[in-house]
Order: structure tokens, then C-alpha cells, then sequence
């Protein structure tokens, strides 16, 4: 039998970083993967190859804008190229991941881990022993409980398609299928048809409510249905495509199902009882360390309760690996924070955000100030003929960032602008005198113009 002084099950972002961190202080490690190709969703089939369709789309988009304006003629996207240039990446992903265990000297074991007490996993019938695991299953696919649903792709199928065909269907209106249809509004075929379906009555329900209507009527400018209040019955085959049925007796026509519904966390085969591991329907319950509810097992990334983002998987993979060190008198307690966590949909525009949202606020009945406009049209993007920006900053009785969002070509550096000020608890005074002298003019420096009408007399 195996014995190591931790045991990583999954090779993830997560699972890599927390796995490098432990063999650099001089650990003995091992990563269990049971998928064919180790490296995670993040680089196989997440954030990484799907901005190679983001950077098309943006540059499609962008010239869309500007055509009258200086640009005669629109770049025309291919679909197959960006694919090709995507698989190139990708297929370097998990000879590359193999690779740099070996040379760290981690052990790498291909195969599913099960738990057959809480000191023990099983892999392929053999046993592997080690003083602490960490956990870094990641997650799948939501389920779709509807007749027809063996007809619905995934999101990992779907960046895989070699071409689009000229009508999609999103089903759930979350992060993928907005960021999706992007992608096929401006990649997809000349005459197309792209519809996201909702059952709540609004769209990315973790984004400002009144900043999603904004993105909404953007995408519909772009010719995405957004359809909200639609509960799916059922997915029939029908001709060369599907007929999806609604429970409001409404029927609709598309050549291609995506499930956009979101992913939970992928605890199927670990035998959580066995090792007395709590966990919930989102997820493995873990505390602030990332401590499971069995003191030698530790659980990162997206398998719990957390936030499912990869920088977010990457930073609990570090406090857990802390805190396997603190325990054997070689590292210093850490703990997770999660107030400032920063989150980007990469739609065009991009919808950014920070902190809390305005619905949130009033639940919680806090007093809070609002700085907001939409239409924006500050020469950055009257340039770029983007009509869709907007904004609004939250902040408490004393000045302090509570939330931010952004509806901008450029979102992102934005929000991690603002992001920074929250860490530091700088307030919005300091946050403006600072911003002032930005790079001029750029979207940075409009960060002022968002911050002015926040300025105490
Ligand atoms: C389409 C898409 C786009 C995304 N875009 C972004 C983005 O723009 N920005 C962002 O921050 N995040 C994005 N994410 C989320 C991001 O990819 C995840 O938060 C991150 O990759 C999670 O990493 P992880 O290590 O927790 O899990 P994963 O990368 O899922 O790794 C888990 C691994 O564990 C393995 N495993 C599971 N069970 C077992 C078992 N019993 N035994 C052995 N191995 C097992 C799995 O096979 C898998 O390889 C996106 C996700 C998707 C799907």
C-alpha cells in the first residue's frame, strides 16, 4: 500500500496548486485523476479555451460598432479557424500536466478515488494511504430533469462543435449561456436564430438586477432572445433539429440544445460517509481553513459550498495547503475571505462585478449610496461606438466600496480596480483623488467620473 503525507484527488486548477505548493515545502505528494485527460475544466474546457471565441467575438463585435464610423468593412469570424487554434491549446493540456508532476516529483495515479474508510482511497482496487487529503473534484453538468434531455449538449460538447448551425437554444440563463450566445451572435452563421431560455423571471440571478436588464437589452441588440418565465417540459426530435416543449404550452424550434443551467459539485463516486465528510446539495461543507467536517481532509475548488471561479479554487487551494504545513509546524494558519471576490461575464459588453448588489443591500436593509448611469456616453466609448456601458458603485455611511458593477468593453481591469480599493478599505474620497491621475483617457480614468457624485460636500 501507498502511503503519502497528502493525497490530492483531482488535477484541476485547484488540485494542481495546492498540490505544488505542498511538494515545493517538501511534501510528500500524490494527484489522483480519474479523466482520461488530467488538467481540469479551467484549462480543457472553461475559462481558458473559451476565450479564444471571446477574443473573436470581440473583435467582430467591435468592428460591428464601428462600421460607418471608419471601418468600412466588418472582420468576418470563422468559426472552424478559432476552434482549430483552441484544440492546438488544449491538446497540449494533459501530456503537459503529467509532465510537470513528474518533474516536481508528484505522484500522478490515473483512476477514480473512492474513500473505503477515512484514511484510506481506492484507486482501481488499490489502496493509498496518506496523513491529510484535500479534495478537488471540481464539478459537472447540471442534471436537466425533462423528457428529452439525452438530446441537450453540454458546454464542454459545445466548444468542441465544428461548426454552428443557424439556430441554438440555451437553456438557463446563467453565466455559460450568455457568454455562448455571444460567442454565436457574432461567430455563428450569417441568418441564425440564438434564444436563451430562463424558467425565474430574470436572467444571472448573482448579478445586479438592474445591470442584467442592461446586458439583456445589449444581447438583444446583438439579436439573442432572452426568455424569462419559461419552465421546459420536454425535447423532441423533429426534422433536422428539436422542438422544445413549455410547460406554457408554448413550442420552440432549434438545431441545437446547449444546457447552460449550471454545474454542481462532482461528489458522485468519493464515498463522502465513509470518511464522515459533510456535505450539502452545493456542496462539500467546509469551514474557513477549508477544513472538511473530518479534521484530516480538506476540500478546494468547485466541489464546495463556495464560489465557482478559478482564481477563487486556486487561492483555497493555498490557505488549505497553509494549513496542512500549520499542522505539522511548518506553515501558518490561513483563512479564506471571500468579500471581495471579483466576477466577469465575458459577453460584449462585458458585465463585471464586485461586492454586493444593490437587492442584496436593500434585503439586508442596509443604508447605502449609489452612484449610476447607463448610456454612457463619455468619448472612451462614443470611439468605440459601444452604446451599452454603464455603471454603479455602492458604498456605506463612511465612504467604504460595498459593491460595484460595470458594463463595459473593458469591465474587467475596472473591477479589479475597484476590487483593490475594497482590500484596502480605501474610501471613496482617497479612491477618487487616486484615479484622477489614471493613464488619460482610458476606461481608468473615467473610474473619477464614476466616483465623483459619491464625494461627500
Ligand atoms: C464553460 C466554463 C467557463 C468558465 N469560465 C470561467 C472564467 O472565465 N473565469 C473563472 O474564474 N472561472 C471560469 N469557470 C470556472 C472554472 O473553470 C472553475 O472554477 C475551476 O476550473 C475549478 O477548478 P477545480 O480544480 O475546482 O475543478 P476541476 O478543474 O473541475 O477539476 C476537478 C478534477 O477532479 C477530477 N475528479 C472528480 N472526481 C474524482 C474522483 N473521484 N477521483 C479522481 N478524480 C476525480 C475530475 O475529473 C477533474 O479533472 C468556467 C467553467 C466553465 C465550465
Amino acid at each position: 500500500m501507498e502511503t503519502y503525507d497528502v493525497v490530492v484527488v483531482g488535477s484541476g486548477t485547484s488540485g494542481q496548486t495546492a498540490a505544488f505548493h505542498l511538494n515545493e515545502k517538501g511534501l510528500n505528494v500524490a494527484v489522483i485523476e480519474k479523466a482520461d485527460r488530467p488538467g481540469g475544466i479551467c484549462a480543457l474546457a472553461g475559462c481558458q479555451p473559451k476565450k479564444w471565441f471571446y477574443e473573436a467575438t470581440e473583435t467582430i463585435a467591435r468592428g460591428r460598432h464601428l462600421k460607418g464610423k471608419g471601418i468600412v468593412s466588418v472582420s468576418e469570424g470563422d468559426w472552424a479557424q478559432v476552434l482549430e487554434q483552441k484544440q492546438q491549446f488544449t491538446s497540449k493540456i494533459p501530456g503537459g500536466t503529467i509532465k510537470n508532476f513528474k518533474k516536481a516529483g508528484i505522484d500522478f495515479v490515473s483512476g477514480e478515488a473512492s474513500f473505503l474508510d477515512d484514511k484510506t482511497l481506492s484507486v482501481n482496487g488499490k489502496r493509498i494511504q496518506a496523513k491529510f487529503f484535500i479534495l478537488a473534484v471540481g464539478a459537472k453538468p447540471m442534471q436537466l430533469p425533462l423528457e428529452g434531455k439525452e438530446h441537450v449538449i453540454t458546454s464542454d460538447d459545445f466548444l468542441d462543435l465544428g461548426a454552428l448551425p443557424p439556430s441554438i437554444c440555451f437553456i438557463g440563463g446563467g453565466f455559460i449561456s450568455f457568454e455562448f450566445a455571444h460567442f454565436a451572435a457574432r461567430l455563428g452563421p450569417v441568418k441564425k436564430r440564438v434564444v436563451i431560455l430562463e424558467v425565474a423571471d430574470r436572467p444571472l440571478g448573482t448579478f445586479d438586477a438592474e445591470m442584467v436588464e442592461l446586458l439583456v437589452e445589449a444581447s438583444q441588440a446583438e439579436g439573442i432572445e432572452v426568455m424569462c418565465g419559461v419552465e421546459i417540459k420536454a425535447i423532441k426530435k423533429h426534422d433536422k433539429g428539436f422542438l422544445i416543449h413549455t410547460a406554457q404550452g408554448g413550442s420552440l424550434e432549434a438545431d441545437l440544445v446547449v444546457n447552460g443551467a449550471g454545474r454542481v459539485p462532482d461528489l458522485g463516486t468519493l464515498s463522502l460517509n465513509t470518511a464522515k465528510i459533510e456535505y450539502s446539495k452545493r456542496g462539500i461543507i467546509v469551514d474557513e481553513t477549508l477544513r472538511t467536517s473530518n479534521r484530516r481532509i480538506f476540500a478546494i475548488g468547485d466541489c464546495v459550498e463556495t464560489i465557482q471561479l478559478a482564481r477563487v479554487a486556486d487561492k483555497e487551494a493555498h490557505v488549505a495547503a497553509e494549513n496542512i504545513l500549520a499542522e505539522l509546524d511548518s506553515g501558518r494558519k490561513s483563512t479564506m475571505n471571500y468579500a471581495a471576490v471579483p466576477a466577469i461575464l465575458f459577453t460584449y459588453p462585458q458585465l463585471g462585478m464586485v461586492g454586493q448588489t444593490e437587492d442584496s443591500l436593500k434585503q439586508r436593509g442596509q443604508t447605502y449610496h449609489k452612484s449610476f448611469a447607463k448610456n454612457l456616453s463619455w468619448p472612451t466609448y462614443k470611439r468605440v461606438g459601444l452604446k451599452h456601458a454603464a455603471y454603479k458603485i455602492l458604498t456605506d455611511t463612511n465612504n467604504l466600496i460595498l459593491g460595484a458593477h460595470i458594463l463595459s468593453d473593458q469591465a474587467s481591469g475596472l473591477i479589479n480596480t475597484i476590487k483593490q480599493a475594497m482590500l484596502n478599505e480605501t474610501t471613496v474620497e482617497k479612491l477618487y483623488q487616486q484615479t484622477i491621475v489614471s493613464p488619460y483617457p482610458t476606461r481608468e480614468s473615467d473610474l473619477s467620473y464614476m466616483l465623483k457624485p459619491l464625494l461627500s460636500d
